[in-house]
């Protein structure tokens, strides 16, 4: 099922729970503004080449409109659709005063060299400029793309508005960036699975883990879960997947992959099959790459007792049915994966205090954020006797749907 059709799904069986009304769930599902817009660039060898950029605003109800940049070749409108989307309902979980947007350039960053992305980035900037903003839309990090990415694209805005910290997140710290903010989602996620197995008096040692996506995310995810004595068993990224039933050394495969860009000639574990990977026998699998990976292809198999989902839509309504139904507990992203925007708010809001927090007090707040949300969609799960991805939902559709019904229709 294409990620929008997912996404639109999911919304729709929410706002059926709630009883919206149907004119009102009709402006929630369509986006705001949609960009598009032809990023022709100078290649290194002098000729030209094309590729299209999208900015998606889907909604501002509650604050300015807030999402990453992803830069992928799989990059296409309805997959920024969905993404935009689900940003709308991550941030009103997490209850952070933005909306949601994403936007994203068809392309293959690793195919570029650093001048290309450089120029890529700035002629994306200068089509999106007047529509983006500290109080309207604040691009941050996502798939393909980094602080690098976003130091590019707060000096192109500069240019036309004068200096402005706070109109990108996830920026490097010496312009601005918060401390904590690279490690979030993959740190956030961690809070995510130890507010749901303290509700069992379960914590993260008591169980193994798979790990599917070795980038931002899944490093993060990966070292944090290692820190609190959690095994993880299986790790894939791009080059391959590996596995060793006792543990990998987290510490050992970071530093592996930062000398040889990979993990399939790590010594310290044996080499499997990325999609027996989603399969493999553990207690928590953890998707942190692409969406859609768990389909219903696959999810029969899925023999995890929990899936995280940091990843945004790794799981698709067919499987998510079949899995149900086998019982696994499901933590959906617009959930699990919130740490990530939600220490981008932090930073938002220190560039615009002009006052700096340290690493301990981002780490704190980010605790207190993840905690409060899961007790928030636990509380719409027992009101609408649903599951948490339905309890996450209703939460964050409710809170945009309270937002525009006070804001008023009147033109
Ligand atoms: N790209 C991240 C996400 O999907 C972070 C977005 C942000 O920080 O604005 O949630």
């Amino acid at each position: 099922m294409n990620a929008l059709a997912a996404t639109n799904r999911n919304f729709q069986r929410a706002a059926r729970i709630l009883g919206l009304d149907s004119k009102l769930e009709m402006s929630l599902l369509i986006p705001f503004r949609e960009i598009k817009v032809e990023c022709t660039i100078p290649k290194d060898d002098g000729t030209l080449v094309s590729y299209v950029g999208f900015r998606i605003q889907h909604d501002n109800a509650r604050g300015p409109m807030k999402g990453g940049i992803r830069y992928h070749p799989e990059v296409d409108p309805d997959e920024v659709n969905a993404l935009a989307q689900l940003m709308t309902w991550k941030t009103a979980v997490a209850d952070i005063p933005y909306g949601g947007a994403k936007g994203g350039i068809g392309c293959n960053p690793r195919d570029l060299s650093i001048s290309e992305l450089e120029r890529l980035t700035r002629v994306f900037t200068q089509k999106i400029h007047d529509l983006i903003g500290i109080q309207r839309d604040v691009p941050a990090p996502d798939m393909g793309t980094n602080a690098q990415t976003m130091a590019w694209m707060l000096d192109e805005y500069s240019k036309f508005h004068g200096h402005s910290p706070a109109v990108v997140t996830g920026k490097p710290i010496d312009l601005g960036g918060s401390l904590g903010r690279e490690a979030a989602t993959g740190l956030g996620v961690v809070y995510a699975t130890e507010a749901l197995f303290a509700e069992h008096g379960k914590t993260i040692a008591d169980h193994t883990f798979v790990i599917q996506g070795f980038g931002n995310v899944g490093t993060w995810a990966a070292k944090c879960v290692h820190e609190r004595g959690g095994k993880v068993i299986a790790v894939s990224d791009v080059t391959g997947a590996i596995k060793n039933p006792n543990g990998i050394d987290i510490p050992a495969l970071l530093q592996h992959k930062q000398d040889d860009g990979n993990l399939k000639d790590f010594p310290g574990a044996d080499t499997m099959d990325p999609d027996e990977l989603l399969v493999h026998e553990c207690d928590v699998l953890m998707p942190c790459a692409l969406g859609g990976v768990i389909n219903k292809e696959n999810a029969a198999d899925v023999k995890a007792k929990y899936i995280i989902e940091a990843a945004n839509h790794p799981t698709d309504p067919e499987a998510d049915e079949i899995l149900s139904k086998k019982g696994v507990v499901i933590l959906p992203d617009i959930y699990a994966n919130a740490g990530g925007v939600t220490v981008s708010y932090f930073e938002w809001v220190q560039n615009i205090q002009g006052f700096m927090w340290d690493e301990e007090k981002v780490n704190h707040e980010l605790k207190k954020y993840m905690t409060k949300a899961f007790r928030d969609i636990k509380s719409m799960c027992k009101v609408h006797n649903c599951d948490l991805r339905m309890g996450a939902f209703t939460l964050g559709v409710n809170r945009v749907a309270r937002a525009t019904l006070l804001r008023g229709w009147e033109a």
